[in-house]
This record gives structure tokens, C-alpha cells and sequence, in this order.
């Protein structure tokens, strides 16, 4: 079995990278060559098409059937140019992942001549027979078949020869079966609630974005380790494993100077980015061996989920032809940092204004002032919903597991607007203001420096963290589909922006001017959710306690957390807006609850073959070895001597075989536990079996087989080891 392991490395020393040539030095001579923007569009389409899907896009409206089968015969035209031979309807599942079914364009014509057709009603909806995707008991196999319908604001793009039209996915009877659909409806809510804010300040916002900019952490390891790692195969991190002497306790390899083979990776994939028009600017190491980032220009929310979506797919694709394999998991490796993808966000106006950035005049300080108490807010509102979105289980190794950031959200601002906020609420009375008052606030709010940045992104543990002109929501995982984190917080702000004009117009009933009713409640906001922000190390143990005091919620157990998405004031911002149905909440939560049962299943079953059929037999081989070398030693050496020599050896073998009992035992009982937990009909209550009863198990396995590991001859041990998985590249 080592013999896997030591070819492995071999391979590993005899690479080369694989040079890859871009079309141009110039990006922009082939950016979004494999995407039909509007650019192509009003080149390839009738000026009336052109038109219809122009309007189409700014309004966030379908097609007519009629308009379709006009954009259809451009769109044939410029993807069978490109050489497209294949169409799919290409959605987001419940899956993390998206999916396609390929259709050739291919059609039996008159007289059995074969042409190529696509027409408009295909270009704007489908019936994939799509039964086998999680749908939480809304689908019965009976009506399995789901819809998938058009989304005019994200582009149609080309991979390979198959042409990709963004879609929705609904099941027969219009339920939600997909990220999208739902997250359309929360954009648009945020959308109808800012503009109606933003006309206390400017007339003309008729628009507002939200914006989205998504840092991708990801590990890379050789293909050659990765099929010799089971685990990382199967359930895509490693199950065992003793750390590395050296890992990251340097941290040389933040921001170090890219590894060739890597760089030459990072280059392809963002050659095959920049063709599909996805953004991609920045790389660097990250602190972790082996970890890597990458991060694009930000976008209007639902385009950048879905080019995060499309550049996941890319760097696996592209990875493989480079020999490396990508790891999106949140924590592949033990004790070494996790990954996540954080979100930087914010709301932008069709008048080109930043909500979350600092104008230059007391007016537009005083707008950017009710976005941002209106966001920490909603954070404070639906802490528990907004957390519940990113839990899973891949992700639950990182937040709130040991050696990680907890799972409490808290809101960092920086030293200068806490202060701010804290004058406000200290400064605005309820009684009616003197105009020397409202004259002292507003020189105040004034000065607020345009260029916040030097000024907050000092604290890199916050979850949620004001970073000078957005928020960085740096809890979502790595391997997630953001439209879950974002559907709640663009739906919790868009309640909360409601929530706020309603109070706002009931105090300027009352006959206080507008300025003096937003900054009251303003205040009010500010001392509601004053528990919430925190400017210190999430990461210490006083932070625990002190938000424990606070009564801020703090829930580590996944299934418990997921939960949450049934509150009555998740129901609120969810159900009343109509972004979800009941049934569609129930649902998703319900399908939350089987993948994490199902993961920590199929991480028990790996980790219980993986013991019993690698480690097990390799102690043994070794304990063999040393009772060998005992019966030799007996065999040469007088009694007195005999026993001097033998002790050591003894011990070893003792402790070996009391790591096999052990670890052979916890495989018994782990395997025991999963029977009587498989039994449980209730989703919510088998998940929480899993959590509490089954996944203990797999840390106290690993650790028997992490000390073996230590102890058994390096010769024999038929796992990639950390530091070879870490180090070698
Ligand atoms: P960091 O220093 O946090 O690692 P990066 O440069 O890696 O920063 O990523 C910052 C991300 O934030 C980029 O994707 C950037 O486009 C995005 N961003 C900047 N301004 C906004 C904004 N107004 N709304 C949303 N995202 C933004
Ligand atoms: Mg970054």
C-alpha cells in the first residue's frame, strides 16, 4: 500500500508546469469572447430584438415567446460561429454545484435532412425530467419533472461547444427548486425598499443594486496525492492526518511569491475567466501552505454568484490539465487555517452612488449613515437567520468548530464610525431639536472622512466587517453557492429599509421634519443593536463569554442552526416579502438537514473503511516487525541483557496494539450508532443524532490514527502525509 504512497511523490518531483499561452498580452482584446453581452447582442440581433432584451434586462422582465424566437436566430448564429454544437439550460440545484443537461441543436429537417434549430421556445424554457435533485419532499416522483425558465440578467455564455443559458428552476406546481429564483425576488425586494429611502435624499435613484465582490480561498494539491488520499477523495478533506512539524506557525507563505507550476495554473484559469467576462483581478498566496485566492471585480449580486458559480467549475476543469486538483472544502486539513469566500457587499444607485460609502456633504453623509445603521440593523434583526445561512456541515469545521472563528455574527465598523454612531445616539433627543442642535449634528456627520479605509479593515476575525465602503460577510464558506447568504441579506435589509420608512413617516406625521425623524430613528436603531457590533478578537475566549453576556446567540450545532430559518422572525423577512413560500422554507431546510446528515454519513463510512482496511493492517504489519525484533534479540542476547533491550520495544508494541483495539472498537460503536440513527424518520432529529452521536466519532478515531502515524515506520505508512500534502508541489 505505501508503494501508492511513494509512486505519488515521485510524480510529484518529476512535474513540470504545463506553460499556457493566452490568446493576446492584452485581456481586454479577448475579454468575454465566449459571452453573448450586449455588446454581441446588438450586433447579431434585429434592432427590435436588440431593444426587447435591453428593456428585458433593465426591468428584470421575460420574454414573450415571439421576442425569444427573434433573440433565438442571433444567438444560433453567434454560438454556432464560436462552434457551439449544444445548448443546456444551466441552473443551481440545492446542490452547491450547478448542473446541465445537453441538447444538441440538432433536428430531423423535411425530406430527412438533418439541420440545426434552436428556437425561442427552447431558449426561454425547459422541462429537465430533473427528479433526482434535492427538493425536500416538494417533488413526488409522479410530477418530477422541474422547469427551468430564462434569466435575461445574466448573460448566455460558451464552454467548450455547449452554449449555457442562466436559468431558474422550478418544480410543476412553481415552487422554488433552486438558489436563483429566490434570489432574484430578494434582490428585488432590496431594490423597491432602498429606492423608496433613497427619495429622502435624492429624487432621481429609480435603481438600486445590490453589489457583490467574492474572494475565492481555495487549497491546491498534486492529482498524483490526491488519488492516493481516499478521504480527500471521497469526502473532500482529510479525515486523518497528523500535523506537519511546520505548517503555517511562519506564515511565509502569505503573499509569497506564487510557485511556478501554481502560477501557471492560476494564469490559464484566468485566461478561461476573462472569456466568459468573469472578472477575475487579484491573486496571492494566502496563509496556509499550499492555500491560494483569487478575487474579480465586484458585480450586480446575482451576476457575481453566478460567475463564482462558473469560475469554481473553470478552476476544477483547468486544474485537472495542470495535474493539481482544487480544494474548495472549508477545512481539508486539520489545525492549518480553513477557507471561506468572503462577500464583500454593498447597495449601489442607477445614479452611480456607493450606499455604503462616505459622500462628501452632510446630505449624502446622512444617506450613507441611514444604510449603514439600517444594515448592522438587519444584521442584528436576523442574526440568527443570517448565520443560518451559511452553516452546513463543510463549513462548521471553520465556524464554530475548535481552532476557528465561533459561529457568533457580530458587525465590526473601526474605531472612527462606532464613534460616530455613539454621538448620534448620544447627541439626538426625542423631543423636538433646536436648530442649534441639528446644526451641531449635521457639521458633525460632515466631516465623516471620504476615504474610510485607513481607518476600519484592521480587524481580520470579524464575520461581518465594515471595510470602508462595503461590508465583507466573511463567514459564508468556501465551497458554498452565495446565493444562500445572500437571499438573507439582501432580504433582511430590504425588511429593514421597510421597517425604517414606516417609522420614519409616522414621526414626520407628527410634524417633525424629515432630517430629524431619520436621525431619531436612527438612534433608536443604534441602541437596539449596539450588542451586536464588536470591535476586538472574535477569536479569543473573552469574546465567548462576553457575547454570551450580551445574549448574543451563538449556535455551533448545525441542524440547531439551520433551524432558525423557521423563526417567526425569519418568517417575516422570508415568507411575508414572498421570496419564499412556507412550503418552499420548510422545504430548503428540510433539504439542509439531509445533506448534512448524509455528509457526516458518508465521512463516517470513509474514515471507518480507511482505519480498518489502511491503518489497521499497516500497526499490525509494524507490530509484527517489532515482536520479530524482540524474538531476534532473545534469541542473541543473554537474559539481562534481553530484557535492557526488549523494554523499549515491548512498550511500543503495547501501545500500538492498544491504538488498534481502540480504533477498532470506536469503528464498532461509531458503526453501531449510525445503525440506530439511520431509523430516525424525522430529518431535524436524525441530523442532530448525526451531529452529536456519529461525528464525535470521527475525531476520536483520527486521533488514535494520527499518533500511529507518529509512531509507525515511515516506510510502510500508505497515506500521503501532511507535510507532503502541504509542502509538495
Ligand atoms: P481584501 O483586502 O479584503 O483581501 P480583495 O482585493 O481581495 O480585498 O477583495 C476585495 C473585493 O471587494 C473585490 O472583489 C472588490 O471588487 C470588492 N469590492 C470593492 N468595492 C465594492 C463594493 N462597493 N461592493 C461590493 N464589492 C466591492
Ligand atoms: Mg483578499
Amino acid at each position: 500500500m505505501a508503494e501508492l504512497r511513494f509512486s505519488a511523490l515521485r510524480e510529484v518531483f518529476n512535474r513540470v508546469p504545463v506553460e499556457y499561452e493566452t490568446p493576446s498580452k492584452v485581456i481586454s482584446k479577448y475579454y468575454g469572447a465566449d459571452v453573448f453581452n450586449l455588446h454581441k447582442m446588438e450586433h447579431y440581433l434585429s434592432k427590435e430584438a436588440f431593444g426587447v432584451v435591453k428593456k428585458a434586462i433593465e426591468e428584470g422582465k421575460s420574454l414573450s415567446r415571439q421576442e425569444a424566437d427573434q433573440v433565438a436566430i442571433g444567438l444560433k448564429a453567434w454560438a454556432m460561429e464560436r462552434g457551439a454544437t449544444h445548448f443546456t439550460h444551466w441552473f443551481h440545484p440545492l446542490t452547491d454545484g450547478t448542473a446541465e443537461k445537453h441538447d444538441g441543436f440538432l433536428e430531423m429537417g423535411e425530406n430527412g435532412h438533418v439541420v440545426e434549430n434552436f428556437s425561442g421556445a427552447v431558449l426561454v424554457q425547459s422541462e429537465p425530467d430533473a427528479s433526482s435533485f434535492p427538493s425536500g419532499g416538494i417533488r413526488n416522483t409522479f410530477e418530477a419533472r422541474g422547469y427551468t425558465a430564462w434569466d435575461v440578467s445574466s448573460p448566455v455564455f460558451i464552454v467548450g461547444t455547449t452554449l449555457c443559458i442562466p436559468t431558474i428552476f422550478v418544480s410543476y406546481t412553481g415552487e422554488a427548486l433552486d438558489y436563483k429564483a429566490p434570489l432574484l425576488k430578494a434582490l428585488s425586494e432590496l431594490d423597491k425598499a432602498a429606492v423608496e429611502v433613497c427619495q429622502y435624499f435624492d429624487k432621481d435613484v429609480k435603481k438600486v443594486y445590490g453589489t457583490l465582490g467574492i474572494e475565492q480561498e481555495y487549497f491546491l494539491i498534486d492529482e498524483a496525492l490526491y488519488y492516493a488520499r481516499p478521504d480527500i477523495v471521497l469526502a473532500d478533506r482529510t479525515l486523518m492526518g497528523h500535523q506537519s512539524s511546520k505548517d503555517q506557525q511562519l506564515a511565509d507563505h502569505y503573499f509569497g511569491s506564487i510557485p511556478e507550476r501554481v502560477m501557471c495554473f492560476i494564469k490559464d484559469f484566468e485566461c478561461s475567466a476573462h472569456k466568459l467576462g468573469i472578472p477575475v483581478k487579484t491573486r496571492h498566496n494566502e496563509v496556509a501552505p499550499n492555500q491560494f485566492e483569487c478575487a474579480p471585480l465586484y458585480e450586480e449580486v446575482n451576476l457575481a454568484v453566478d460567475h463564482n458559480q462558473l469560475l469554481m467549475d473553470i478552476m476544477k476543469r483547468v486544474a485537472r490539465k495542470h495535474k493539481f486538483r482544487v480544494l474548495f472544502h472549508e477545512k481539508p486539513f486539520a489545525g492549518i487555517n480553513g477557507s471561506g469566500k468572503h462577500n464583500n457587499w454593498s447597495m449601489a444607485t442607477d445614479t452611480g452612488v456607493n450606499l455604503l460609502s462616505p459622500g462628501k456633504n452632510p446630505k449624502t453623509n446622512l444617506q450613507f449613515l441611514t444604510f449603514l445603521v439600517n444594515v448592522i440593523k438587519a444584521v442584528h434583526d436576523s442574526n440568527e437567520l443570517i448565520r443560518a445561512s451559511v452553516m452546513n456541515e463543510s463549513n462548521s469545521y471553520r465556524l464554530g468548530g475548535h481552532e476557528a472563528p465561533p459561529a457568533i455574527i457580530s458587525v465590526f465598523l473601526g474605531t472612527y464610525l462606532t464613534e460616530m454612531l455613539e454621538s448620534i445616539a448620544r447627541k439626538v433627543t426625542d423631543r423636538k431639536m433646536t436648530p442649534a442642535q441639528k446644526t451641531e449634528l449635521k457639521l458633525g456627520i460632515g466631516k465623516i472622512p471620504e476615504i474610510l479605509l485607513d481607518n476600519t479593515d484592521r480587524n481580520r476575525t470579524s464575520p461581518f466587517a465594515f471595510t470602508g465602503n462595503r461590508f465583507e460577510f466573511r463567514a459564508v464558506g468556501s465551497s458554498a453557492n452565495c446565493s444562500a447568504s445572500m437571499i438573507v441579506l439582501n432580504a433582511a435589509v430590504a425588511y429593514q429599509l421597510k421597517k425604517f420608512k414606516v417609522e420614519v413617516e409616522q414621526i414626520i406625521k407628527k410634524g417633525r421634519n424629515k432630517d430629524e425623524a431619520i436621525f431619531q430613528v436612527l438612534k433608536k436603531y443604534i441602541l437596539e443593536s449596539e450588542k451586536v457590533l464588536f470591535e476586538g478578537d472574535n477569536y479569543s475566549k473573552e469574546w465567548h463569554e462576553e457575547a454570551a453576556k450580551r445574549k448574543l446567540c451563538n449556535i455551533p450545532s448545525v441542524p440547531e442552526s439551520v433551524k432558525c430559518y423557521l423563526t417567526p422572525g425569519s418568517r417575516d423577512v422570508l415568507i411575508e416579502s414572498g421570496i419564499f413560500s412556507e412550503k418552499e422554507l420548510e422545504s430548503r431546510v428540510e433539504v439542509e438537514y439531509e445533506k448534512f446528515t448524509k455528509k457526516v454519513q458518508i465521512e463516517a463510512r470513509v474514515l471507518g473503511d480507511l482505519a480498518i482496511n489502511h491503518i489497521v493492517p499497516t500497526a499490525i504489519r509494524y507490530m509484527t516487525m517489532l515482536t520479530d525484533n524482540v524474538k531476534g534479540l532473545k534469541e542473541v542476547f543473554n537474559e539481562l541483557e534481553y530484557e535492557r533491550l526488549a523494554s523499549a520495544r515491548k512498550e511500543m508494541i503495547i501501545t500500538i496494539s492498544d491504538h488498534i483495539s481502540n480504533i477498532k472498537k470506536l469503528v464498532n460503536d461509531m458503526i453501531e450508532e449510525r445503525k440506530k440513527a439511520n431509523v430516525i424518520e424525522d430529518s431535524f432529529k436524525k441530523a442532530v443524532t448525526y451531529e452529536k452521536k456519529v461525528k464525535p466519532f470521527l475525531e476520536e478515531i483520527r486521533s488514535h490514527i494520527d499518533k500511529l502515524e507518529l509512531i509507525v515506520d515511515n516506510e510502510i505508512w500508505p497515506l500521503p502525509k501532511y507535510r507532503e500534502l502541504l509542502f509538495t508541489r
